[in-house]
């Protein structure tokens, strides 16, 4: 029993307190889309047009031709791409057959790759010609049955197409082997784009989001297609001043996190919006694409909108399209969400969420008041409470407890793995790991993670994972990797390290190490070396300690 639910009251006229939902995959978002906007421009990517009525063309062909090559119901197809249109058709040509999408960062090194694929049991993998060695190294350690390569020119207008093999230092050479297709030549081996019928329901499996852990190995979210329509839905109920077939979203985000696959890509097909699409973060790049391409939407993280406003000439930017955004992943800075907002005469409100629920469960209000340092109010339809760690209990409002959430958009639990799923999942309530506190008027605070979780750069980075591949290294004894505040990426890592008796490495080699096993925005920024780690009567390195220490070396 929740004590109350204070946060309905806050609610302007505009936002239903409850909202219903389609029973339908989230394949129906697509056609509706087309159906009712079929002229409307679905995709912008870099001067390239792509209407709804085509997205969704290619994407039928896209899936006639995975079903030739064998790919069936319920297999895993892991995309590993950018945001580029090959990522959207891709993603939603799987979903049509009834397969189950697993999404992966193109950084992530072999190793983690590995860990991926085996662990989801992937048969395909579709990704970028240049990630293609990366693939082949490890494949024949996993289930993999094809794969699928494109280029990131696919799709790019024809002039600069034409320049693209001239702005890339090497285009490896991809073998002509049975299994190793073409995304172009697959297209084109169906010319008929006969429409699919998903045989998939709202309760099946859509997706496996793979997020980080305390056991340092990343763990597959099982989202159903129901909690992928439902966050849509959601969001567009709650940005009630958008209007179908006329918004423009920024898809600076990446679609392979869950964040930038719904708050960018699902939304953008929700609303029949232009999703704008960026491959890569470049500030230069997407100030200017604001100004030409008029974007009115834009979901960031934190580091993006800092990022932009240190901009030297961001004065000289007309940014005045840009009507109302979400940041989310980590805290957002008063004074970011300020200038930002002076900038482009637009909202920019915080947001929560995480992988587990879709992602998202609470933002501000956008256009009827403010509240500084909040996440905000819960979605509709979302429960959530603050339970004492010691008791277990619900506490009241004002108290530090651990946020649960219950809400249509919390996962199914993690891919076999019943022990961890039964951990975090409790009487349909999720345990989120993080600390917070809720107001008198249901405003929720984020006080502290509970879990380790360091997030630099919007990047999430799980301090066991580093520490496993430094124990590696053969000349360190104890490790302990911890989150300290950087002005730039909010957090950036910091090993602290114990060399074994005559033993001896440096923080360049450790780099180096570290490097070769994990993508960058992982690597520790900083080493420390030391005779001994704090620890605990039974052993335990106290990670909370060093993190003590560091903040009051900052307050000094
Ligand atoms: P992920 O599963 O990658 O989406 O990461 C989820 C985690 O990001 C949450 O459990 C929080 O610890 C953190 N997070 C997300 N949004 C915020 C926010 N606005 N403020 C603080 N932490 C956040």
């Amino acid at each position: 029993m929740t004590l109350s639910k204070p946060w309905l009251h806050q609610y302007p006229p505009q936002i239903p307190k409850t909202l219903s939902y389609p029973d339908v995959p989230l394949t129906a978002l697509l056609t509706d889309a087309v159906k009712q906007y079929p002229d409307r421009e679905a995709i912008h990517f870099l001067g390239k047009k792509i209407t709804y009525r085509v997205l969704l063309e290619e994407t039928y062909r896209f899936a006639h031709a995975l079903e030739q090559i064998g790919i069936k119901s319920d297999q895993r197809v892991a995309i590993m791409l950018p945001n580029i249109p090959q990522a959207v058709i891709a993603y939603y040509a799987a979903l049509f057959l009834g397969a189950i999408v697993v999404q992966v960062n193109p950084m992530y090194t072999e190793r983690e790759l590995l860990h991926l694929l085996t662990d989801s049991g992937a048969n395909t993998i579709i990704c970028l010609d240049i990630q293609y060695a990366k693939v082949e190294k490890i494949r024949s350690q996993t289930n993999i049955g094809q794969v699928i390569i494109t280029s990131v020119s696919e799709y790019l207008p024809l002039r600069k197409k034409m320049l693209y093999p001239f702005t890339q230092t090497s285009i490896p050479r991809i073998p002509k082997e049975d299994d190793v297709y073409s995304f172009q030549n697959l297209l084109h081996l169906v010319t008929v784009p006969t429409p699919i019928q998903t045989e998939k329901q709202a309760d099946d499996l859509a997706l496996l989001q793979y997020t980080g852990g305390t056991t340092g190995l990343a763990k597959g979210s099982m989202l159903t297609h129901r909690n992928l329509v439902v966050n849509a839905h959601q969001a567009s109920a709650w940005m009630y001043k958008t209007r179908e077939g006329q918004e423009k979203i920024l898809g600076v985000l990446p679609f392979f996190h869950v964040y930038g696959m719904t708050a960018v890509m699902n939304l953008a097909i929700k609303l029949a919006a232009t999703m704008i699409l960026l491959p890569k973060f470049d500030r230069d790049q997407i100030l200017k694409t604001i100004v030409k391409e008029k974007p009115t939407i834009f979901p960031g993280a934190p580091t993006m909108y800092v990022s932009l406003i240190n901009h030297p000439r961001i004065h000289k930017y007309q940014l005045n399209s840009i009507d109302a955004c979400i940041s989310g992943s980590a805290p957002l800075p008063i004074e970011v969400q300020d200038k930002f907002e002076q900038l482009t005469g637009g909202r920019l409100v915080e947001g929560y969420g995480l992988t587990e629920t879709s992602p998202v469960t609470h933002t501000n209000l956008i256009w009827d008041r403010k509240k500084d340092s909040t996440i905000g109010l819960p979605w509709p339809d979302t429960e959530c409470k603050i339970v004492s760690m010691e008791t277990g209990e619900e506490l009241a409002p004002g108290l530090i407890g651990e946020l649960y959430i219950r809400g249509p958009q919390v996962m199914k639990g993690y891919w076999n793995r019943p022990e961890e799923t039964a951990e975090v999942i409790k009487d349909g309530w999720l345990a989120t790991g993080d600390l917070a506190k809720m107001d008198d008027e249901g405003y929720f605070y984020i006080v502290d993670r509970r879990k380790d979780l360091i997030i630099a750069g919007g990047f999430n980075i799980y301090p066991r994972e580093i520490e496993e591949v430094l124990y590696e290294h053969p000349s360190i004894d104890e490790v302990v990797v911890i989150g300290v505040p950087d002005a730039y990426r909010g957090e950036t890592t910091k090993a602290y390290v114990v060399l074994k008796k005559g033993m001896s490495a440096t923080s360049s080699e450790l780099d180096k190490h570290c490097r070769e096993n994990l993508a960058g925005f992982k690597v520790p920024r900083l080493y420390e070396f030391r005779d001994e780690l704090p620890k605990s009567a039974i052993g335990k390195i106290l990670r909370r300690v060093l993190q003590d220490e560091m903040k009051q070396k900052k307050q000094e």
